[in-house]
């Protein structure tokens, strides 16, 4: 079977590296010219909204799926027309704008941090004023990894943080004091069937992922997977879809919510029965589903501007290398490491020294 992907980064790497065991090829489509999956399969080198290339894509290939989601509605819709794809470009939108996504959530009853709509100066200082500070301004489309945002801590710091986002529609956002931030990482079937992997603990600086580690039995678990549930549901959904919260007075808020695989279900290739790729291109196959068992413990250390060298990396004790084949620059994610051993006091021995080998590199 044929699998097209829309984008051709680390994520349609990794589903490469899982869909050839089960005898599937790939065809991407990418407009980066350092497209990081384009050796494990053919390239369309072309933009997301280019009639011709999506033209082409869709006759090589029997199913689609994408791996970026910032991909316009428009050239999903395209695709759809011509191809079955999944998630649904219904999925693909609903992440794709933050004041509309967190109007999901209220709409499905998921609780989410105090918001408000910014469309002016004196719209900032109104939310400002309803919100209170601390808060976080958001652009409310095209962010990631902590980018167009801005923490507001002091009314001082409301005209600067103007200056900088305020020329998009902007969401403001009380800042949650949280205890922890978790991700629900559900896969679901054609037939919909739901299958959701152990909450996973996440932490971030500076707004991008660090550290991912799979939580064990978490009070939360049933909570986070109702949320997953209702909005897979809501969204017929196939595939992975990842729901990252903040955990507050022990109780989940809905972050937002990636409708395709996730950098916190790295780990899930060695610490999980089926990893979250596999699981993502069976659901869109139609094949059954995987288990999203734990092997046993695991961790995911991001690799994210600059990195030891593999020799070094390959040779610490149940450490495994995944490097992406991408030139370091500062914040981008180059790789990943997972950690895994056979218990949990000694995972997390091998975790630290781990961490702080990769702190003194990442830039
Ligand atoms: P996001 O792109 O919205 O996932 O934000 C990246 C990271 O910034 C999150 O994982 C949090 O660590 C932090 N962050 C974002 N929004 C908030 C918020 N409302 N309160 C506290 N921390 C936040």
């Amino acid at each position: 079977m044929k699998i097209g992907i829309l984008g051709a980064g680390q994520l349609g790497r990794m589903l490469a590296l899982a869909g050839y065991p089960l005898d599937f090829d790939f065809v991407f489509l990418d407009p980066a010219t350092e497209a990081c999956a384009a050796p494990l399969g053919t390239h369309i080198h072309a933009g997301f909204d280019d009639e011709q290339a999506l033209r082409e894509f869709c006759v090589s290939v029997d199913v689609a799926t994408f791996e970026f989601e910032n991909v316009a509605g428009s050239s999903a819709e395209f695709v759809a027309r011509r191809v079955p794809l999944y998630p649904p470009p219904l999925a693909l939108t609903a992440g794709q704008d933050r004041l509309h996504e967190k109007q999901l959530f209220v709409q499905l009853g998921i609780p989410v941090p105090a918001h408000a709509a910014v469309g002016s100066l004196e719209g900032l200082k109104a939310a400002v004023g309803h919100i209170g500070l601390p808060a976080v301004l958001k652009t409310r489309r095209m962010g990631y990894d902590g980018k167009g945002q801005a923490v507001l801590r002091t009314t001082a710091d409301v005209e600067a943080a103007w200056l900088k986002l305020g020329s998009q529609p902007l969401i403001l956002e009380q800042f949650v004091p949280f205890e922890r931030e978790v991700s629900c990482l559900a896969v679901r079937g054609k037939g919909g069937e739901l299958r959701c992997y152990p909450l996973v603990e996440n932490v971030h600086r500076d707004g991008i992922l660090r550290t991912a580690i799979p939580t064990v039995a978490d009070p939360l678990q049933t909570e986070g997977e109702d949320y997953a549930r209702r909005v897979a549901e809501h969204l017929d959904y196939v595939g992975v879809l990842a729901f990252e919260f903040f955990v507050a007075g022990g109780k989940l808020f809905a972050n937002e919510i990636a409708p395709r695989v996730h950098n916190s279900g790295h780990w899930s290739i060695e610490g999980a029965e089926c990893s979250q790729f596999e699981n993502h291109l069976r659901a869109i196959a139609g094949l059954p589903l995987g288990s999203t068992a734990l092997r046993g413990p695991s961790a995911m250390v991001n690799l994210i501007g600059a990195a030891p060298a593999v020799a070094e990396l390959v040779d610490l004790p149940g450490v495994h290398v995944h490097m992406y084949g991408k030139t370091p620059k500062p914040q981008r994610k180059i790789g990943h490491l997972t950690v895994t051993a056979t218990d949990r006091a000694s995972l997390l021995a091998r975790l630290a020294p781990v961490q702080a080998l990769v702190e003194r590199y990442a830039s």
